[in-house]
C-alpha cells in the first residue's frame, strides 16, 4: 500500500512560516491499496487539498476511517470535493457520547455550522459504526481498537500483503501505556501522537495526548520498523519538532521520524 500524509498537525490548523516544514493542516492520510482502492484516514483540514487532487478523476467509491469527532479530525470533510460529486463515501467510525456516528456528522454538515443541509449533499454517504473489531475493505484488513482520549477515539491497523500501517493520531499513553499496543506492535509504519514535550505534559494531563518520553517507551515496546511522531502541536515550530524528535530518538535508542505534510510512503 501507499500512504500520503495530507495533514499531521493536531488540535487546530496552524498555517504560517513556522509550520511550513512539517505542515499546518490537521490529521488526514490517504492510503492507496495494492488494488488501487482509496482509504482515507481522518478528515482534518488536509482533506481539502486531497479532495482537490482527486477532483479531476474522483473514485466512484471510497472509504474513510474516522478516529473520532474532534474538529481537527473532521473539519476537512465539508470541503472535500468528492462530497459534491456522484460518489459513494463510506465512513467507518466510532459511536461516541451516545449519539450515532451519522447524527454527529450530519450535525457538523448542516446549518448553522455548515451552509449546506446534509440531505442535500450530492454524494451517497454511508455510515458504519465500529469499535473493537476487524473487517475487510477489498484486500485490505482493518482492525479498530479504542485508545485513551477524552470522549473516546479509535486507532486503526491496516494490513495488506503482509505489510502494516498503524494509525493512532490521538492517544494519551501517560494515562494508559497499554492503549494501542496491539494495533502498533510490529507495524511496518507507525504514526502516533507525540504532541507534548516532557516539560509541557504535566500541565496537559487528561487532554488526550502523549509526551515524547511516553511515545519513545511505546516505540521501544511495539518495535515498528518506522516510527513517526504525529499530531504536532500548533505552537511547535519546525526547530521545536526536530528537537523533540532528537529527544525521542535518544530515549528510544533508534531512529524516529516526524510526520510531514506531503510525505508519501510505500509500505
Ligand atoms: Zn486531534
Ligand atoms: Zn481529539
Amino acid at each position: 500500500m501507499k500512504a500520503a500524509i495530507w495533514g499531521c498537525r493536531g488540535t487546530v490548523p496552524a498555517p504560517g512560516p513556522a509550520t511550513v516544514r512539517y505542515g499546518g493542516n490537521t490529521s488526514c492520510v490517504a492510503v492507496e491499496t495494492a488494488k488501487g482502492r482509496l482509504v482515507v484516514l481522518d478528515c482534518g483540514s488536509g482533506m481539502r487539498p486531497l479532495g482537490n487532487a482527486l477532483a479531476a478523476d474522483p473514485p466512484a467509491e471510497l472509504d474513510i476511517l474516522l478516529t473520532h469527532m474532534h474538529l481537527d479530525h473532521v473539519a476537512g470533510l465539508g470541503f472535500f470535493a468528492p462530497l459534491f460529486m456522484d460518489t459513494t463515501i463510506r465512513i467507518w467510525g466510532p459511536r461516541l457520547e451516545g449519539e450515532p456516528l451519522s447524527a454527529n456528522i450530519a450535525t457538523y454538515l448542516s446549518p448553522p455550522l455548515f451552509p449546506v443541509r446534509f440531505e442535500d449533499i450530492p454524494a451517497n454517504v454511508e455510515f458504519v459504526e465500529v469499535r473493537d473489531e476487524s473487517w475487510k475493505i477489498g484486500g485490505l484488513s482493518v482492525t479498530a481498537a479504542p485508545v485513551q482520549h477524552p470522549g473516546g477515539a479509535l486507532g486503526y491497523r491496516l494490513e495488506e500483503e503482509g505489510r502494516t500501517l498503524a494509525f493512532i493520531p490521538d492517544n494519551e499513553l501517560g494515562l494508559d501505556p497499554d492503549a494501542g499496543v496491539e494495533l502498533a506492535t510490529g507495524a511496518d509504519v507507525l504514526m502516533h501522537d507525540a504532541q507534548y514535550t516532557d516539560a509541557e505534559y504535566p500541565s496537559k494531563v487528561g487532554w488526550g495526548h502523549s509526551s515524547v518520553p511516553d511515545f519513545a517507551a511505546f516505540v521501544r515496546r511495539t518495535e515498528p520498523a518506522r516510527a513517526f511522531m504525529f499530531h504536532h502541536d500548533p505552537a511547535h515550530d519546525a526547530e521545536t519538532l526536530e528537537a523533540m524528535r532528537d529527544d525521542a530518538a535518544e530515549l528510544a535508542g533508534r531512529e524516529i521520524e516526524l510526520a510531514a505534510e506531503g510525505l508519501t510512503l510505500t509500505i
